[in-house]
């Protein structure tokens, strides 16, 4: 029998009374892992193009497929610009998450933990995140200079957000991802269940068995049937 009391520290202790095993809680609690970009917010490399109108910034990795040379001309381009990160939080700053994502967040998070699994960098994030009301995530960092400048840029570790969802079920967590495009589908196949939200007809394609979502109604609904929320 579990029974709530106030604890000797001040706060409630569960007492277990009549053996050492008896658990009301669940054996494997679920985590939500969401991306962010085109899940929760614009993409945001997008945006900073188009709110600075420097279209070169419109580069993605389809453009140039090698991630390393993409940021380092990214950089380049922004140094070239005297564009120091703090412009770039205030480009960022204006923009909005995606109509309807801030609720749906906070149905999400008022039903399991959530966490954000992101590619982009916590000092771009920060701006958009305080809108969302600052949920946890787990993205990459830029390298700063005390004047601003952003000089260079460090991946935590490869693939991490698979790697997130590997360490969460490693720990007995249910793991329920969802994501749009193709840097989200390692994080989704090693998830225990996965839905897709708005992704483009390539992928589905590719991934038939995959949940496709279109609105925050039906992603809803598919985290329900997921996780049983
Ligand atoms: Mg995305």
């Amino acid at each position: 029998m579990v029974l709530d009391r106030p604890g000797d520290r001040g706060y409630p202790l569960l007492a277990i009374r009549g053996g050492p095993s008896i658990t009301t809680q669940p054996v494997r609690p679920v985590v939500a892992c969401l991306d962010l970009e085109g899940v929760l917010v614009p993409e945001i490399w997008i945006n900073v193009a188009e709110r600075t109108r420097i279209p070169e910034l419109r580069l993605t990795t389809r453009d140039e497929p090698n991630y390393d040379v993409l940021m380092k001309r990214r950089i380049k381009i922004l140094a070239e610009h005297k564009l120091t990160l703090k412009d770039i939080q205030d480009v960022i700053a204006e923009m909005a998450p995606l109509e309807g994502a801030k609720d749906f967040l906070s149905w999400l998070r008022a039903r399991c933990q959530v966490i954000i699994l992101s590619d982009t960098f916590a000092q771009f994030a920060a701006p958009l995140m305080r809108q969302l009301d600052s949920p946890t995530i787990f993205c990459n960092t830029l390298e700063v200079e005390p004047d601003g400048r952003i000089v260079n840029y460090h991946l935590r570790l490869p693939d991490q957000k698979r790697a997130s969802v590997l360490a969460l079920k490693q720990l007995n967590f249910h793991v329920v991802a969802a994501g749009d495009s193709y840097n989200d589908t390692s994080m989704l196949l090693a998830a225990d269940a996965r839905i897709f939200f708005r992704p483009p007809a390539s992928i589905t394609k590719e991934f038939p068995q995959f949940p496709v979502t279109q609105t925050y109604a039906e992603l809803q609904a598919a985290f329900c049937k997921a996780a049983g929320l």
